[in-house]
C-alpha cells in the first residue's frame, strides 16, 4: 500500500519524466529500468543538461519523480546514489517538491548562499552520498 503511494504522489513529475526520457529514446538516446526507477541517457534532453540549466550550470543528471535523466550511463553510474535520494525526496514530498525545491534555492539564496548548492534537497542528497 504504503509502496503504491510513493509511486502515485510524485506521478504527475514522474510522467514528465517519462515524456523527457521518451524524447531522449527517439533523439538517439537510451533508457533502462533499475531498481523501480527508469534511467535515460542521450538523445536532445542530454544535450540540455549539457548545456546547463539555470542556477546550477551543466549537470550530469536530473531527476523527475521515479525517472533519472543523465547526459549519459557513466554519468548515471557515477551520480546513481545522489539522484536516488532526489527519487526518495520525490517519494517524501510528491508532487510539492516542484514547489519545495526552488523554494529552498530561494531561502539559501536569501542567506547568501548559492540557490543551488546550498539548497536544502542538495545538501540532503550530497549528505546520502557520504559527502557534505
Ligand atoms: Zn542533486
Amino acid at each position: 500500500m504504503f509502496r503504491l503511494l510513493r509511486y502515485l504522489w510524485p506521478l504527475p513529475v514522474s510522467a514528465l519524466g517519462m515524456l523527457l526520457a521518451m524524447l531522449a529514446r527517439i533523439s538517439g538516446g537510451h533508457w533502462q529500468r533499475a531498481a523501480g526507477v527508469v534511467e535515460a541517457w542521450g538523445g536532445w534532453p542530454a544535450w540540455v543538461l549539457q548545456a546547463g540549466l539555470p542556477f546550477s550550470g551543466p549537470v550530469a543528471a536530473i531527476t523527475f519523480g521515479h525517472v533519472v535523466l543523465g547526459d549519459s550511463i557513466e554519468s548515471l553510474d557515477a551520480t546513481r546514489v545522489h539522484e536516488r535520494a532526489h527519487v526518495r525526496q520525490f517519494e517524501r514530498w510528491g508532487v510539492l517538491m516542484l514547489v519545495l525545491y526552488p523554494l529552498a534555492g530561494a531561502v539559501a539564496w536569501l542567506r547568501g548562499g548559492d540557490p543551488y548548492r546550498d539548497n536544502h534537497f542538495e545538501r540532503e542528497a550530497r549528505a546520502a552520498e557520504g559527502g557534505r
